[in-house]
């Protein structure tokens, strides 16, 4: 499979040690992507390799974790580590970009966690990141909900891309556990044109998420200087 990488946090599973896996590859080319050497690929690596990785970190780990790029690109193997990572009794949690909820229904049952990202209100996906998958991300997080898999939705908050009203939009339409809205960092970003975008301060998101909190109780936000805070 394409394969960014692997590395041991206790940041990715609220509460746990996971095992990250990074898969290469991405169906969308989001302007503030502070990923962009891996939206074309991985490294070409055996899936036998990363499961003998997850099996030789199991007695440290409590959860693995797949994020990427998208993980749903390549949902076959996907689907197969799950299902090997439940087989040793690791908690599971899938990071996607909802482009594929088809995929998503394949493995759900194998997920204990999903964080979904919703990057802008359904209806107008196309004027933040470019690509109007909107109803396709409305629908995975249907799908989320109507199982019983924890669900965390999460929005970037960039600048000059999102406003309030865009925010309160997004809030009123989530049906989830969890709303986390995470700090856009301009350094390494896609676009070019967004390096010079002021980084949201942890006030201003802080302020956000209150604002946001009569439409949806359940909110934290993340930042680069204070981490995981609940609003
Ligand atoms: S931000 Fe996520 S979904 Fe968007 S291009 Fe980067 S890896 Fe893909």
């Amino acid at each position: 499979m394409e394969l960014g990488g692997t590395v041991i946090s206790s940041l990715e599973y609220p509460g746990k040690v996971s095992l990250v896996i990074f898969t290469g590859g991405c169906n969308l080319r989001c302007p503030y992507c502070h990923n962009p050497e891996m939206i074309s690929g991985g490294e070409g690596v055996p899936r036998e390799e990363i499961e003998s990785e997850i099996r030789k970190q199991k007695d440290f780990i409590d959860a693995v974790v797949i994020t990427g790029g998208e993980p749903l690109l390549q949902c076959a193997e996907v689907k197969q580590l799950l299902e090997f990572s439940k087989g040793l009794g690791l908690l599971t949690k899938l990071d996607t970009n909802g482009g594929f909820p088809g995929r998503l229904s394949k493995v759900l049952k194998l997920v204990d966690y999903v964080a979904l990202d919703v990057k802008a209100p359904f209806d107008d996906y196309k004027r933040i990141i470019g690509s109007d998958i909107g109803a396709k991300v409305k629908k995975s997080m249907e799908e989320c909900a109507n199982s019983p898999t924890y669900l965390e939705c999460r929005t970037t908050y960039v600048p000059g891309l999102l406003n309030q009203e865009d925010m309160e939009k997004i809030a009123k339409s989530l049906d989830c556990d969890l709303y986390t809205l995470q700090q856009f960092r301009n350094r390494t970003v896609l676009d070019r044109k967004l390096h010079k975008t002021p980084n949201p301060s942890r006030d201003e998101l802080f302020k956000m998420a209150e604002n946001l909190k009569p439409i949806f109780s359940n909110l934290k936000i993340k930042t680069a200087e204070f981490g995981e805070e609940m609003v």
